[in-house]
């Protein structure tokens, strides 16, 4: 079964590469997004417009003055649902119909260009959007800790943002999607979504009821003068370390009550705000075609970025772009993406020699290419940790390429965690400029938890222990975590306890992607 399913995503790769006359994707460039999409000119504008304008709009609810970003996000909007589902996790029929990633190459959400359903407000695909670019926006912009509830809470309240004839914003409006849940099905007590993650759901329907009912309860404090300002009463203690219950109910009061109000509260009638002001739209979008070359190529790059850790896709992929690249020989693009494939397959399994073939087929065609320059400096400083190198001047001389990349494009961060990271392998103390530039990283991609968590160490090696303990504790709430964030956290604690502030860092500080 599962042979044929691969064999079913290697036929829809190719159907995507080969392309049709009208499938030529195109990159809208607006202040704070670069957007993907195969659709028409037209579309692609409007809704990259739309998008930039729930953007601005977050930045005036949030007073943040910066328009724009400097590291902007990447976004991929795919014909449909189903092709967002299959791309996050090999099945078209999964309940996934769009998210948001930051890995090693940086973070990007994926969406879908599919309109419509049958719900009332703004469509399925927008509410979804809006939801992981909400997430993207907390972590870049709210620099403290929230716990899961909260994170989901606060996207599933902003998904649902949508602009009057005037252009003004109306903000809280209800989240129809979540109204079988929050209606139909048993409901669940305050005191647990308060106090578990997302991720110790057991079904799909009590995931939903924990979805709406975080939804619900951040409605609700947001709305309700009664509770007004109890979320910054409850965030500042958890920030303070306060016990996650104590934190609750010193802020919500008792919690019994929290969950008799939220029960009155669905079904009451939902109040939204409306911004004074019409909310300005861009006009700095620049919409081209991508080259040929990375047209060709599109496809398989998302298969690349999406498959984590799926072994027999990943293979397939790397396979995929082996025939491809023999078929185009001259394409960089294609050569890149081949050789990052390689180098993500697993040691015992991958080509380093063919990764290194593809590496150089792209640097003699673009010297200066930012994200070859890295693959190839890590190849490099992994070959010399194998050899168990100690010739300093050999480490300078592997790193040299991450030094071009950032040379190239200073502005990011993937060159500049990388060099930080360069040290870590040669098990050497990074340089000041190293750290230095793990800091503009982590300024410019606050999102990305593996530089957060390189970032949240090397603090704690300068013996700045408050803001690295901070910092680990945004990675431990993250619903998405997975747990790393404990263990940095208690690591760093175990730093501070026996005031290690001089060890030189060793190469399990690699966080990983
Ligand atoms: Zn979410």
């Amino acid at each position: 079964m599962q042979k044929a399913g691969f064999g079913l995503i290697a036929v829809i790769m190719m159907t995507g590469m080969t392309g049709t006359a009208e499938a030529k994707w195109l990159r809208a460039d607006t202040e704070s997004f670069i957007i993907y999409s195969e659709s028409g000119e037209k579309p692609l504008r409007e809704f990259a417009a739309n998008l930039q304008r729930f953007d601005t709009t977050l930045r005036l609810v949030f007073n943040v003055a910066q328009k724009g970003e400097e590291s902007r996000l990447p976004i991929y909007l795919l014909p449909s649902r189903d092709d967002v589902a299959r791309l996050a996790t090999g099945s078209r029929s999964a309940p996934v119909s769009g998210f948001y990633r930051q890995d090693r190459d940086g973070s990007f959400a994926l969406s879908h260009r599919q309109s419509g359903g049958t719900l009332p407000g703004t469509s399925a695909a927008q509410q979804v959007l809006f939801h992981e670019y909400s997430h993207h926006f907390m972590k870049r912009h709210l620099r403290v800790a929230f716990p899961g509830w909260f994170i989901e809470g606060f996207a599933e309240y902003y998904s649902t943002v949508d602009f009057d004839k005037e252009g003004r914003a109306m903000i809280g409006q209800p989240a129809h999607r979540r109204g079988y849940g929050l209606l139909m099905l048993p409901k669940m007590p305050a005191e647990r979504v308060l106090l578990e993650p997302p991720g110790a759901m057991r079904s799909r329907g009590q995931t939903d009821v924990y979805y709406g009912r975080s939804w619900l309860l951040t409605h609700m404090l947001f709305h309700d003068a009664a509770r007004a300002n109890q979320v910054n009463t409850y965030t500042n203690a958890i920030n303070a370390g306060i016990e996650p219950r104590k934190a609750a109910t010193d802020a919500f009061g008792d919690l019994a009550q929290l969950d008799k109000d939220l029960n009155r509260y669905v079904e009451g009638r939902l109040s939204y705000r409306t911004t004074r002001d019409p909310v300005p739209v861009s006009t700095a979008i620049k919409i081209t075609p991508l080259s040929a070359d990375e047209d060709a190529v599109m496809m398989l790059r998302l298969e690349r970025l999406n498959v984590r850790g799926d072994k027999p896709r990943l293979t397939n992929v790397r396979d995929a772009l082996r025939a491809l690249a023999a078929k185009l020989p001259t394409n960089p693009d294609v050569h890149y993406e081949l050789a990052a494939a390689e180098w993500d397959i697993a040691p015992a399994a991958r080509d380093l020699a063919a990764m290194r073939a593809a590496l150089d087929k792209v640097l003699a065609a673009k010297p200066e290419h930012v994200r070859a320059n890295v693959l190839l400096g890590q190849l490099q400083l992994y070959e010399l940790r194998q050899k168990g190198e100690t010739d300093p001047a050999a480490w300078r001389a592997a790193r040299r390429p991450i030094q071009i990349a950032n040379r190239a494009d200073p502005n990011d961060p993937i060159p500049l965690h990388a060099y930080f990271q360069s040290f870590l392998t040669e098990r050497t103390r990074p340089s000041d400029m190293a750290i230095k530039g793990l800091e503009r990283a982590f300024v410019l991609t606050p999102e990305n938890l593996s530089l957060r968590s390189a970032y949240a160490v090397s603090l704690a090696h300068l013996g700045r222990f408050e803001p690295a303990i901070n910092l680990a504790k945004t990675v431990a709430f993250d619903p998405h975590d997975n747990g790393r964030g404990d263990a940095l956290l208690k690591r760093i604690e175990t730093m501070r306890d026996r005031g290690a502030a001089v060890a030189a860092p060793s190469a399990d500080d690699d966080a990983g992607d």
